[in-house]
C-alpha cells in the first residue's frame, strides 16, 4: 500500500466521523426540519431526508456545512447509482422541470 493511499483512507475515515457528528448537530436538525431536498426541491419529513455530500467523501469531499445537504432517498439513490455525468444530467432535468 502506498503512502498516499494511507493518507486518503485516513481522510475518508475522518470525514465520515465528522458527518456522523454533523448529523447530531442542531444545525443539521434545523436543516432537515425545514423538509427540503437540496436536489429536487421536494418536501419531505425529516426522517425521510439523509445527509448527502455534494462532493463525495471518497472523491475528497469534506464534511463541512457547505458540502453537506439534505437529500431525499430517491435523489440519494440516484446519486449513488449514476455516473457523475448522468447525475449532472438528472440535475439538469430537474432544473428544466422547474421553469
Ligand atoms: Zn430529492
Amino acid at each position: 500500500m502506498s503512502f498516499f493511499m494511507e493518507i486518503a483512507e485516513e481522510d475518508i475515515r475522518r470525514e465520515r466521523n465528522r458527518a456522523r457528528e454533523l448529523r447530531k448537530s442542531a444545525w443539521w436538525k434545523n436543516r432537515i426540519a425545514q423538509g427540503f431536498c437540496h436536489y429536487c426541491g421536494g418536501t419531505f419529513k425529516p426522517s425521510e431526508l439523509t445527509l448527502d455530500h455534494i462532493v463525495p467523501v471518497a472523491r475528497g469531499g469534506r464534511s463541512s456545512k457547505g458540502n453537506c445537504v439534505p437529500a431525499c432517498k430517491e435523489c440519494n439513490n440516484k446519486k449513488k447509482n449514476l455516473l457523475p455525468m448522468e447525475w449532472e444530467e438528472y440535475l439538469e432535468n430537474l432544473r428544466r422541470d422547474d421553469s
